[in-house]
């Protein structure tokens, strides 16, 4: 008798009627860390130096935005091996912006599985421009870096993820796409000196971000100004 009243009280508080709600107290985060060593720390110092004009003595960022991205490449393992090692691979598009090689804080996996690839408040190289206050969540796939196949595991992780990252840093503004940057030059977070370092992007696309929007938006998130409005 006892044990049926603990669990009216249980099903009670937990509303079990409801749809089952994503919630930050609820995520899994499993940590795998890429390659974080002094060479990565100095690269990114030094890509500070160079591309926003600070001189900073550690790489600790104030998170302003968060920005979503695909992988372009079809599998974790792949990915995983893609941002893992410190310098920059094989990547002349962007072998002018430094040595340090690309990362981001957070990879999400095609069946959602979401890791934690390095601390939340280093900077990673994701975003030209606006790394200095932008926490990067990569999806695994993005065919041929132009087509949207990303999954609806992988939209509810990045749901949740959002959720987790704007009640940990409340002053978190923007939820921005990577095809979407070119609209930040405007703000006061784009930092990068030199104009004609950037790079066309279509990752992950309006369809991605809107299914992502739709559903945090009590968290009254900012997006890009419009186009229309750069100048
Ligand atoms: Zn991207």
């Amino acid at each position: 008798m006892k044990i049926i009243k603990l669990l009216a009280i249980i099903l009670a508080l937990t509303g079990c009627n409801a749809e089952p709600q994503i919630s930050s107290e609820n995520i899994i985060i499993i940590d795998k860390p890429i390659d974080f060593g002094s060479q990565r720390i100095e690269g990114t110092k030094e890509y500070i130096r160079t591309h926003y004009g600070l001189s900073v003595k550690d790489i600790t960022i104030k998170p302003k935005m968060i920005v979503l991205h695909w992988t372009a490449i079809p599998t974790l393992e792949k990915s995983f091996a893609f941002l893992k090692p410190q310098a920059l691979g094989d990547r002349p598009d962007i072998k002018s912006g430094g040595n340090v090689n690309v990362s981001a804080h957070f990879l999400v996996d095609r069946d959602g599985t979401i890791y934690r690839l390095m601390p939340e408040t280093y900077m990673a190289r994701h975003i030209i421009g606006l790394n200095y206050s932008a926490i990067g969540i990569e999806n695994v796939g993005g065919k041929n870096n132009n087509t949207d196949d990303l999954t609806s595991a992988q939209t509810k992780s990045n749901i949740a993820l959002v959720k987790y990252l704007k009640t940990k840093y409340q002053n978190i503004e923007y939820l921005i796409g990577h095809h979407e940057y070119a609209r930040m030059k405007n703000t006061q977070y784009w930092l990068e000196k030199d104009d004609s370092y950037f790079t066309q992007k279509s990752d992950p696309g309006d369809r991605f971000m809107k299914s992502v929007r739709d559903n945090v938006k009590d968290l009254h998130l900012l997006t890009p100004p419009a186009a229309k409005d750069c100048r």
